[in-house]
């Protein structure tokens, strides 16, 4: 701990941004970095407390608390106060393959359990640790480091989102030899096509993907195992296989109306998007274009906020978000305290832009959708109306519509982002894998499927989540590898 006053002196600054109508011109990455000097001081925050919760990563109240991956952060941000960021950059690759990912996309629930933010503003965890990793590139202190041997065992990675690049990644380090096959044209899973250019620079993740390359990770695009390469072809080839395939079924908004055009999944729009932005638009799927459009983006999460984000960007005339569940409270409520997870409300990107062109807001909370209208077989507005939340006599919370509150938008675009189900059943019914009763892929404490040699991680095995938790997915189910080829 370099400065033992330091909570008390400086106060928190947290991830400057560019200025909202400014930035909705681009695609570039919305947040600038803090300067060294400034990163130093808010590193000087940290006051080491003798039970750090922010590294802690366990699920209170089924939320994170801490960093998943315990990230060691009360170390690394005394190192970046006393300016030894080589040594910080060392501390953070030791828990953390991607740093620079996770700097850029985590919603940091370090933060939300830090001690400093027990009664004041918590420490910049996440900002420091983007610089770190950014700094680390630009001085060329990461290089590529192969295993001095090979052990000679080969293992197949399914899917090339962070949980199956970390999985890669460890298990290269090991000296085993190891593929991962990718059914997209390019790496990263939803690092490349599903978070948003202003959220993730794609250079970010390719540069990454190129360091395993050196190090001797074989990639392998467009390449659909199962359909592509039989199952058991790879099995044979290989002494083990982890699964890292994601939780890419979507869920859909069964209501009159849906089968109108101009009504879309909200990957199937922001995947279009960004391959225009990266290959101009010469892929087979049509990107769908906002401009000059009514947009309503239905779900109020993190995906929705990147609808809005790309929707402005695109030149929508207007765009409106809809959420089924209430405003959050601007303060932790009494049954969310310290060290949980924080619930409240808080402005996104995406949000702030649309505050920033039209006075508001985008969304619209206690929402439900009543039915899609149209004409001539397109969407032209959505009917929806209020919803209360009440407690029951169990205890239980219900959602009950608010009789005389319908009332129609005008829409041209309707983009659904309500979540996903979890994981395409084909190519685990084709392994022959149980699941476990939320639909995703069964595993024991070393990320073992149901079937010896075939393990799982990230969303296909948890659900859809964070980056943060695929990155630590990864790492477990290398474990679990490593250990069963040592056995075998
Ligand atoms: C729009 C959006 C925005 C998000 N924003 C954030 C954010 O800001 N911060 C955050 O922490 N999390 C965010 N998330 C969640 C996060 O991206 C995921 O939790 C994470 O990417 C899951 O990693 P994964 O490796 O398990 O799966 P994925 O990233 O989904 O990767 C799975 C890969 O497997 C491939 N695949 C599937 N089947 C096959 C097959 N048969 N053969 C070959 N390849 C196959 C797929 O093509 C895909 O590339 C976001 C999610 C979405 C949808
Ligand atoms: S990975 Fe996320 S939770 Fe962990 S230190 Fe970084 S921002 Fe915090």
């Amino acid at each position: 701990m370099g400065r033992p006053t330091g909570f008390i002196e400086i106060q928190r600054r947290g991830q400057p941004a560019r200025p909202p109508l400014e930035r909705i011109h681009d695609w570039s990455e919305a947040h600038p970095r803090l300067g060294e000097d400034e990163l130093a001081e808010q590193g000087a925050r940290c006051m080491d407390c003798g039970v750090p919760w922010c590294h802690t990563g366990v699920l209170i109240s089924g939320m994170a608390s801490g960093c998943p991956i315990n990230n060691l952060i009360p170390e690394w941000n005394d190192l970046v106060y006393r300016g030894q960021w080589r040594e910080a950059s060392i501390r953070l690759h030791r828990t953390n393959n991607f740093p620079e990912f996770t700097g850029r996309v985590c919603p940091a629930p370090c933060e939300g359990s830090c001690t400093v933010g027990l009664n004041g503003d918590p420490v910049t965890i996440k900002t420091i640790e983007q610089e770190i990793a950014d700094r680390a590139w630009e001085e060329g202190w990461i290089t590529p480091n192969p295993p001095l041997t090979r052990t000679g065992k080969r293992v197949a990675v399914i899917g090339s989102g962070p949980a199956g690049l970390s999985a890669a990644d460890q298990l290269n380090r090991a000296g085993h030899l190891v593929t991962v096959f990718e059914r997209a044209g390019r790496i990263g899973g939803l690092l490349m096509y599903g978070i948003p250019n202003m959220k993730l620079d794609k250079d970010v993740v390719s540069r990454r993907v190129r360091l395993m390359e050196e190090e001797g990770v074989e990639f392998r695009t467009a390449v659909t195992v199962g359909a592509d390469i039989a199952v058991d072809e790879l099995q044979a080839e290989y002494d083990a296989v982890v699964l890292a395939t994601g939780a890419t079924v979507a869920r859909d908004l069964a209501v009159p109306g849906r089968e109108l055009g101009g009504i879309h999944l909200a990957m199937s729009y922001l995947r279009g998007n960004t391959r225009r932005l990266l290959d101009g638009g010469a892929d087979a799927e049509a990107p769908i274009d906002a401009a000059g459009k009514d947009v309503i983006v239905i779900g109020g999460g993190d995906t929705g906020t990147d609808c809005v984000g790309t929707a402005i960007r695109q030149g929508a005339k207007s765009v409106r978000q809809l959420e089924l569940l209430g405003r959050p409270p601007l303060q932790r409520a009494p049954n969310n305290p310290w060290p949980e997870w924080p619930k409240v409300y808080k402005l996104d990107y995406g949000q702030e832009e649309a505050e920033a062109l039209w006075g508001e807001d985008p969304r619209r909370y206690s929402t439900t959708t009543r039915r899609f209208i149209g004409r001539k077989e397109h969407v032209t507005g959505i009917e929806i109306s209020d919803l209360s939340w009440q407690t029951g006599p169990d205890g239980k919370v219900a959602m009950r519509e608010v009789p005389g509150t319908a009332q129609v938008l005008p829409a041209d675009l309707v983009l659904l982002a309500l979540g996903f189900l979890g994981p395409e059943p084909v190519l685990l019914k084709a392994f022959e894998c149980e699941l476990d009763p939320r639909g995703n892929v069964r595993t024991d404490a070393d990320k073992m499927t149901t079937v010896p040699g075939v393990f799982a991680a990230g969303d296909c095995s948890r659900g859809q989540s964070l980056v943060v938790w695929a990155i630590k997915e990864g790492r477990a189910a290398a474990e679990g590898v490593d250990r069963y080829l040592s056995r075998s």
